[in-house]
């Protein structure tokens, strides 16, 4: 490759929100040192888009099914198999067209999920770095299964296991859904796969930082070169050191930003309950049920996110009868705005790991209502191992009750027994701030990855 290129990396993200997200952050951050980005999601993920960044550039390769993406495919594996067919193709296609156009490629960061790409990068003698949306804990619990190291489920759901490099002992209801639920199986592949192609990669990034999981980091640093390139969040929410980090993604959904903004300009400091549970989960109208008279029944004024989806959900005239004082129903916000938002004492979240993320990185405690796939684990964190937030007891039927949800909440936003969550949160909001501030542990990984890969371009 010539010397006189700028090392440019195309990001090659799972097709998924949650995926999308922290990738597009961190290609923000490479940019701002200097690394071309190019992005490439399929195409029938940028059909879907509501909202496109500006700040870089979009190439699409195709998964096979260009007009609906996974919903047409008849099986998950087949979406899989025919992804890594025309993926592979297509890949190599817009590699070499942006070698012809005379902006060369020399690195993938890649989503795990489709380990295939190694091989393509390996084709064109490019550098590879998998990029782990997940935490380091929840890679080392499907790290676990991938080598059969760990025999889960638990044969009782009380039981206590150790996962070697995790010292908090887990049960059966801390551990991923997939590794629980035979029907996850399947998945489960997906997941452990991420792991199969790991020995040929340069670099391994992991979207978290290492204050949060010194001891599994470190652990994991012995069998593979991780680094922890977290929080990805815009850099005007952190550490500020970015110009022009105003927007925040590639958003399947169009978020009602000045209904959400202008009525938390009108609430209290520290009141309002902030609702969401993620761009996936879909919830059992039981749970909504109780969702809707927990929050309708707690003293606290609530901003709810339901995607229009679940809407249907809801109970019946609940959307015609509650008053713009006590709650907003939006059908999806700007979540960084309003979790920054000075107006917001809680977040009450199914903890998909961006979201946990984002609450950590804004200081909110958190009442946590997992509903699948990293949930329980992450809410397993943020109870047991940070301290920054509760997790909803379920009753027998999998649902958390109105009385539960309203106990909760007063415990995290006002009781005395709360404070500790309350201090704890605004402690982990300070190091994420740290990490990614000049000399921080994820900058410096970054600084690493991107003078190397400057050293080769
Ligand atoms: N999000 C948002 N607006 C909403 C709800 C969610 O912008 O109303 C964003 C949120 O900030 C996060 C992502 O959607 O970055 C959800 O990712 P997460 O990993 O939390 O959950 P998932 O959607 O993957 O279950």
């Amino acid at each position: 490759m010539s010397t006189s290129h700028k090392a440019h990396c195309l990001i090659l993200p799972y097709p998924f929100q949650g995926h999308i997200n922290p990738m597009l952050q961190f290609s923000k951050r490479l940019q701002s040192k200097h690394v071309e980005i190019t992005i490439a999601p399929t195409k029938s993920f940028l059909k879907k888009m509501k909202e496109l960044p500006t700040s870089v550039s979009i190439e699409a390769i195709s998964d096979g099914y260009d007009d609906g993406g996974i919903d047409q495919a008849k099986t998950y594996e087949a979406y899989l198999t025919r992804f890594k067919e025309v993926g592979s193709d297509t890949l190599s296609q817009l590699i070499q067209k942006l070698e012809n156009s005379g902006c060369p490629v020399n690195c993938i960061v890649y989503d795990p999920f489709l380990p295939w790409v190694v091989e393509v990068a390996k084709k064109f003698g490019l550098i590879s770095a998998a990029f782990f949306t997940q935490n380091c804990t929840v890679d080392n619990i499907y790290y676990h299964v991938h080598k059969g190291v760990i025999k889960l489920p638990p044969t009782q759901n009380d039981e206590k296991i150790l996962i070697p490099g995790f010292s908090c002992p887990i049960e059966a209801s801390d551990v991923p859904t997939f590794v629980i639920y035979p029907e996850g199986e399947r998945i489960l592949q997906v997941l452990v796969n991420q792991f199969s192609n790991l020995d040929k990669v340069d670099w391994i990034l992991i979207n978290s930082f290492y204050e949060l999981e010194k001891e599994v980091i470190d652990w994991m640093s012995k069998i593979y070169p991780i680094k922890t390139i977290g929080p990805t969040i815009p850099s005007m929410y952190l550490d500020k050191r970015l110009h022009d980090d105003k927007e925040y993604g590639l958003s399947i959904f169009k978020p009602m930003t000045n209904e959400c903004l202008n009525w938390l300009n009108h609430q209290p400091i520290s009141s309002v309950v902030y609702v969401s549970f993620g761009s996936l989960a879909k919830l059992e109208a039981e749970q909504m049920e109780e969702l809707a008279w927990g929050l309708k029944n707690s003293n606290n004024n609530f901003l709810w996110v339901v995607r229009s989806t679940e809407e249907s959900k809801l109970p019946k005239n609940f959307l015609e009868e509650l008053t713009i004082e006590k709650g907003l129903v939006v059908s999806w916000c700007p979540q960084l705005q309003v979790l920054e938002h000075e107006s917001i004492g809680c977040f009450l979240t199914h903890c998909g790991w961006n979201s946990t993320l984002e609450s950590i990185s804004m200081g909110v405690p958190m009442v946590a209502i997992p509903q699948w796939t990293d949930q329980p684990t992450n809410a397993k964190l943020v109870k047991d191992v940070w301290e920054i937030g509760v997790r909803a007891k379920q009753d027998e039927k999998g649902i958390v009750r109105r009385e539960i949800i309203e106990e909760y909440i007063k415990l995290v936003m006002e009781e005395e027994k709360g404070k500790l969550i309350r201090e704890n949160a605004k402690k982990w909001k300070e190091m994420a701030r740290n990490v990614v501030d000049e000399g921080g542990s994820s900058d410096k990984n970054i600084e690493e990855f991107v003078s190397k890969l400057v050293t080769i371009s």
